[in-house]
């Protein structure tokens, strides 16, 4: 059996790449690469291009990536991702999961799909794509090319799940739940978007402000009176609990959900906890999915990576997937990849963009502008 594959963050700091062809350190050069590259007749029966993304991709939607332009991973003393372990086991780490959560939700719904996810969806229509995968829960893809299949690695955020019977809340109604949950925590919040300073029109103005909207949706405030946030149960578990749920030691036990008089989870509940719909670190990532993301890989015949460093190991494996059955591999994004010298190492230097591309040119110019160029 194959170990289970973990989203686990990888921090080390990543050396800067080699652009290749070397033309493509200009915009008009990145394009006629990139151009080559999509159009060039494959070895594999298939010569459709599979896209991976990650975090880089949504900065101009105003969320902040893991990543520095360096490929050092940004260290901020405040924030630290919640891990699986953490949140199923700790009802104070889920309150503040929750909290932070409930800060971020509004500005992280209002943020909107950028031009790369529009050029994206106007490459799908030239058939040269053959899927998206994304690590990217802001279900930006979905919404910007619903005809041309995304596979979110790391699952979404537009719903909450149960980690007891797997019943999805949806992420709007869920916060409607947690405002009158909170309602001291509905009122700060209110007061924080009434003077703008959660706007992701503006990502500078926001990080002169010392407010970070997290790429997983959280919100950050320093100090906060986290252990007096509230969540609500899984309404299915709170109406039928589960016949026996799996205790800390491995036992079988009967599944208790209870709430307080406003519906709040707590008392001497075992289950019905609501996670968010995303892959937190250190979970799993659901078979089926895996599986899935590997599929799109052997159904296609080139991989373009867009805006991730390919520091989680699930994205990292796709790419050498793909290089191990001898795809051309391109990759746009700022500052290094972790192992990208495994994907270029063996390319003939004087190769014009169609065996392999390496830029750093920002993705919401390149993709627009290779659009144009095809059309
Ligand atoms: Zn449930």
């Amino acid at each position: 059996m194959r170990p289970p594959l973990l989203r686990i963050p990888y921090t080390q700091p990543l050396p800067p790449p080699t652009i290749l062809p070397p033309s493509a350190n200009t915009l008009e050069g990145a394009v006629s690469a990139l151009h080559r590259f999509l159009l060039a007749p494959s070895a594999n029966l298939n010569s459709k291009t599979a896209i991976l993304t990650g975090a880089g991709l949504s900065v101009a939607s105003g969320l902040a990536d893991y990543r520095g332009t360096k490929g050092t991973y940004r260290v901020n003393k405040t924030y630290r991702p919640i891990y699986y372990h953490e949140f199923i086991t700790s009802h104070q780490a889920r309150k503040r999961y929750w909290a932070r959560s409930f800060l971020g939700w509004p500005s992280f719904n209002k943020a909107q799909p950028n031009a790369s996810h529009n050029a994206i969806r106007d490459l799908g229509k030239t058939g040269l794509i053959s899927s998206v995968i994304t690590q990217n829960v802001d279900s930006f893809h979905p919404r910007a090319h619903p005809d041309l299949k995304t596979l979110e690695l790391h699952g979404y955020l537009r719903a909450a799940k149960c980690v007891s019977c797997g019943a999805e809340v949806d992420r709007d109604e869920f916060q409607r739940d947690l405002a009158r949950l909170n309602p001291l925590w509905s009122a700060f919040l209110e007061e924080v978007l009434a003077t703008g300073a959660l706007e992701t029109e503006n990502p500078e103005e926001m990080r002169k402000r010392g407010i970070r909207l997290n790429p997983d949706g959280d919100v950050e405030v320093p100090d906060a009176p986290y252990s007096t946030f509230r969540y609500p149960a899984c309404p299915k578990c709170l109406a039928k609990p589960p016949d026996t749920v799996m205790a800390g030691d491995g036992e079988a036990k009967r599944g208790v959900v209870e709430v307080d008089a406003d519906g709040a989870w707590g008392g001497n509940s075992n289950a019905g906890i609501l996670k968010p719909g995303v892959v937190l670190f250190g979970e799993n990532i659901a078979s089926s999915v895996k599986e899935a993301a590997e599929a799109a890989i052997d159904a296609s015949g080139k991989l373009l990576v867009l805006g991730t460093s390919l520091a989680t190991y699930s994205a990292w494996r796709l790419a050498k997937r793909a290089k191990d059955y001898g795809m051309p591999i391109a990759v746009i994004n700022m500052g290094g990849v972790r192992g990208e010298e495994v994907f270029f190492q063996d390319l003939n230097p004087a190769q014009d963009g169609r065996l392999g591309v390496r830029s750093e040119v920002a993705a919401e110019q390149l993709l627009p502008a290779l659009v144009q160029r095809i059309r």
